[in-house]
């Protein structure tokens, strides 16, 4: 696959960004290194990261050693909340540790709790973006409300909002909600909100000769929604981007929409990539 065959959205600032990209979570040392070497190699040309995981440097080094070039690749890193007041020092060490000029997008990882400061936060993430070191700027984990708080205060939305979903927790009006505002909605943890033994899951697999996995993933880029599966294992890591070579049919889309509320759909209130 090549990265020119992958379907992106385009964020503001005609920044492109690919809807599949590389989650690197709970993957650290030599395992997040060779993860990421094997996802670029398998075609992914986009890599998720965050200051929280402890991985960027290896992430770096992984897309240096890849060959490719740094423009071909959509690297996302992320500042914790606690970073309020340190958001430069943050993001320059990640540069640091990613060794690169800028990241393509920069997320507030889950919105401050203490008032004021996520829109605090905000305006640093934005001069961040017009200082050109981070060529897009978004949050993670925010509700509606807390991306109208950013836009009244700022009048610019984020980019992107980085949320939990699947099928079991697809939800048509919040989905209308980000895009109504012209945010970019895009999901984590794909796999471990869903049960992939679900036989519409297991049905219409078999009629394309796929995964279940393969059609979770297949359901988020049908819907216009960046999905960013995280494996260490090299032959779920190639599968998970062999998503290219079928679509679903509006029924099967419809049926896999149906499974919302069902089974490990908790909406988090904090990030599960910081609480575990
Ligand atoms: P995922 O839903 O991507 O699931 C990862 C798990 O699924 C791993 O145990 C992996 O195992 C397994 N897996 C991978 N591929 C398959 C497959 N084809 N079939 C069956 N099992 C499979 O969970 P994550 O929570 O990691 O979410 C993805 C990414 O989203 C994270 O890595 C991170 O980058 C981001 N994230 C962001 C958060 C935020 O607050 N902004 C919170 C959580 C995640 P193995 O690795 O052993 O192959």
């Amino acid at each position: 696959m090549r990265s020119s065959d992958q379907p992106t959205v385009v964020l503001p600032g005609r920044v492109r960004m690919p809807l599949l990209g590389f989650g690197t979570w709970q993957a650290s040392g030599e395992s997040a290194y060779d993860a990421v070497r094997t996802a670029l190699a398998a075609g992914y040309r986009h890599i998720d990261t965050a200051t929280m995981y402890g991985n960027e440097k290896e992430v770096g080094r992984a897309l240096r050693d890849s060959g490719l070039h740094r423009d071909d690749v959509f690297v996302t890193t992320k500042i914790p909340s606690d970073g309020v007041g340190r958001e430069r020092h943050v993001l320059e060490a990640s540069l640091a540790a990613l060794d690169t000029g800028h990241v393509d997008l920069w997320l507030v990882h889950w919105p401050p709790a203490a008032p004021g400061d996520s829109v605090r936060m905000w305006r640093q993430v934005l001069k961040a973006r017009d200082d050109g070191l981070t060529r897009a700027a978004g949050v993670s984990n925010y509700s509606t409300a807390q991306l109208d708080e950013l836009i009244q205060a700022t009048a610019e939305a984020p980019a992107v909002n980085q949320i939990r979903w699947g099928p079991p927790l697809y939800d048509a009006r919040r989905h209308a909600e980000h895009r109504d505002r012209g945010i970019v909605l895009e999901g984590y943890s794909p796999f471990k909100t869903t049960d992939l033994t679900d036989p519409v899951l297991t049905r219409i697999a078999e009629a394309h000769g796929v995964t279940p996995a393969q059609v979770v993933l297949r359901w988020h880029i049908d819907h216009g929604i960046v999905v960013i599966p995280k494996s260490v294992t090299p032959a779920r890591i190639r599968s998970n981007a062999d998503i290219f070579g079928f679509a679903l049919t509006p029924e099967e889309r419809d049926m896999v929409d149906a499974l919302a509320g069902q089974g490990r759909g908790e909406t988090a209130t904090v990030p599960t990539d910081v609480i575990a």
